[in-house]
């Protein structure tokens, strides 16, 4: 019986009540015998006295019956109180158990079926949400849970797809060249061999994307910040991919004043966020054309430009290519190698400095600014 009550909240409600009210009637009873009959006896004693005498030998006698009939009403008075007390707190603990025990038990249920995988499970909000009481918050905050829980659950299966689809068309094209070399319909020519490098060579590049996506996703790396130039930053990346430049015959050109304060940022980091850029930018760029880095101050940050005047980015995309796996031509990056994950991890590491980075691009054919903003250092 006590563990029943004790995994019952209803029933410790009732239970309390009932405390409460046998308290009381207990004290009543008490002040009944011991504080009523003196203060009773001084009142007649004190009316006698008044009337002067005036009802001679009625004294003992009058005062007993007095007070045993005053008992005797007040017994009666407070039985009955007992009894609407206990009727009503019986009513009170059903309505609050209702009110109280109903909710918490859906949330427990609901609870347990998104444990089970069922994520679009939500809990009845009941009352106006403006004048939510704390159970209601509670609901509430239930329930974006579940939400956040559905949209994780969505993005998981959805990166599970991405993945795989990700990894078959290299996977069937070497599987499919090396058949073919097997069964001696492909040439056993160095075009071959190296087609099926670039392949596995896309996949070891991918599967090292993930792997960094993850990790900055997952946030598990610590930014090692301090006051950095900018243009320190800038002319290492442009160092590293200069001769890819010359060799596409794409022009690239840096204007970053001189005077421009430091920034507080991760190194290696942000010389990665510059090179997925600047690689970008000369990616997306036919021969001939040109790229410019440059930087300004803009209150608190500053802003790189990576200006390029290739294929653009049409309005419709951009908001988009920042998410991982989105690519605005699918085919044509992928033939480069990409895997539409380097400007999403871009993305995390800029913010994780406190900045942003977007893209403009008056369309296709129209070429693009990215910019990412990066906070200037205190000292
Ligand atoms: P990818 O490895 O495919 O380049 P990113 O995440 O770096 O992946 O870029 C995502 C997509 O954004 C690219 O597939 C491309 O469509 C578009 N993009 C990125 N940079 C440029 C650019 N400078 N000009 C035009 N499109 C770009």
């Amino acid at each position: 019986m006590i563990a029943y009550i004790r995994r019952h909240l209803g029933w410790k409600i009732f239970l309390s009540y009932m405390f409460v009210i046998l308290t009381g009637i207990l004290f009543l009873r008490l002040s009944a015998e011991y504080v009523i009959p003196t203060a009773f006896e001084q009142h007649l004693a004190a009316m006698e006295r008044m009337m002067g005498g005036m009802m001679p030998g009625a004294g003992n006698g009058l005062e007993t019956d007095l007070f045993t009939s005053f008992r005797d009403a007040f017994n009666q008075a407070l039985t009955r109180a007992a009894l609407a007390a206990f009727a009503a707190a019986s009513l009170l603990s059903l309505f609050i158990s209702s009110r109280v025990v109903k909710p918490v038990q859906e949330m427990m249920q609901a609870s347990r079926r998104i444990a089970e995988g069922h994520f679009r499970e939500r809990v009845q909000v009941s009352g106006d949400i403006e004048q939510a009481d704390e159970l209601s918050q509670l609901a509430i905050s239930f329930n974006r849970m579940a939400e956040q829980l559905a949209q994780n659950e969505a993005l998981r299966q959805r990166l599970i797809g991405d993945v795989t689809h990700e990894l078959r068309t290299p996977l069937s094209t070497i599987k499919g060249s090396m058949e073919g070399l097997m069964d001696g319909v492909l040439p056993e020519t160095a075009e071959t061999y190296q087609k099926i490098y670039h392949e596995a060579d896309r996949l070891a590049r991918l599967v090292e994307d993930l792997q960094q996506l993850s990790r900055v996703e997952a946030e598990a790396y610590t930014l090692d910040r301090k006051p950095v130039q900018i243009a320190t930053l800038v002319h290492r990346a442009v160092g590293r991919l200069g001769q890819q430049y010359e060799e596409k015959e794409v022009g690239l050109r840096v204007k970053i004043p001189s005077d421009l304060p430091a920034v507080d940022v991760d190194d290696d980091r942000m010389e990665q966020v510059l090179m997925n850029v600047v690689g970008n930018a000369l990616q997306y760029t036919p021969a001939g054309g040109e790229v410019e880095v440059s930087a300004h101050r803009e209150g608190r940050f500053v802003h790189v430009d990576v200006r390029d005047d290739g294929i653009g980015v049409p309005l419709e995309h951009q908001p988009h290519i920042f998410t991982r796996f989105y690519r605005v031509d699918k085919s044509r990056s992928r033939a480069s190698g990409g895997s539409g994950i380097g400007l999403t991890i871009a993305r995390y590491l800029v913010e994780a400095h406190g900045g942003e980075i977007w893209v403009e691009s008056a369309g296709r054919g129209q070429g693009s600014t990215f910019t990412f903003s990066l906070p200037v250092s205190p000292e």
